[in-house]
């Protein structure tokens, strides 16, 4: 069984990759992004204290997201494998996981893939970015663009542009990469289980490799 965490910039290629191995691998897919995103459109309690934090490119705080991920990966869903996307992104939230996987939930990490791409072509991603509020499908203006310009190819819905990808929200998200979110690859590293990637590098040859470890 595989339990796979990505760690990634915004926009590095974390949710292609996880609809593949998801595909390949019949496992599921935790984004607490997906999470909190679902949250603010509910108008939740936790929507509700998170949507300020999100909006501005910020972490929302540890014991929110700690919470949410801890009742999360009680979801009996969980146990056939699962891919971590967007958790854990501090030094904090990375002992809350081992403390979850470990003690209470008897799982291992057994794969962490690191996509790594240069800011500027992050800022190209990211800003060309669009979705479809009712699917979730993900397109790009220029990369990946839908055959009706700003019209999803299978519903027909207006797409729309996540309120946290404006240049705005997303120097302050990059920064906050590069200070907490980066740090957290050598506790992994040292356990030997992280795959470091080009995450610039064509999709498919950056899944080709994926494969390989997961396989391996
Ligand atoms: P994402 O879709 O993963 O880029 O997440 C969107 C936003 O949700 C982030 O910019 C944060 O505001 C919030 N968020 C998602 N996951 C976390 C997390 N693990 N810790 C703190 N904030 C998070």
């Amino acid at each position: 069984m595989i339990n796979v965490l990505f760690l990634g910039a915004p926009g590095s290629g974390k949710g292609t990759q996880s609809e593949n191995i998801i595909r390949d691998y019949g496992v599921i897919q935790i984004s607490t992004g997906d999470i909190l995103r679902k949250a603010v459109k509910d108008g939740s309690a936790l929507g509700k204290e998170a949507k300020n934090y999100m909006t501005q490119g910020l972490l929302v705080p540890d014991s929110l997201i700690v919470g949410v991920m801890s009742e999360r990966l009680k979801g009996g869903d969980a146990k056939n494998g699962f891919i971590l996307d967007g958790f854990p992104r501090t030094v904090v939230q990375a002992e809350a996981l081992d403390e979850m996987l470990e003690k209470d939930l008897k799982y291992r990490l057994t794969h962490v893939i690191s996509l790594e791409v240069p800011d500027e072509l992050i800022y190209e991603r990211i800003t060309g970015r669009r979705s479809c509020p009712a699917c979730g499908r993900v397109y790009h203006l220029k990369f990946n663009p839908p055959r009706e310009a700003g019209i999803c190819n299978f519903d027909g819905e207006k797409l729309i542009c996540r309120d946290d990808d404006t240049e705005a929200a997303l120097s302050k998200r990059l920064k906050v990469f590069h200070e907490s979110t980066a740090i957290i690859k050598p506790l992994y590293e040292k356990r030997g289980i992280v795959l470091s990637l080009d995450g610039a590098a064509e999709p498919s040859d950056v899944y080709s490799k994926i494969k390989a470890f997961l396989d391996s």
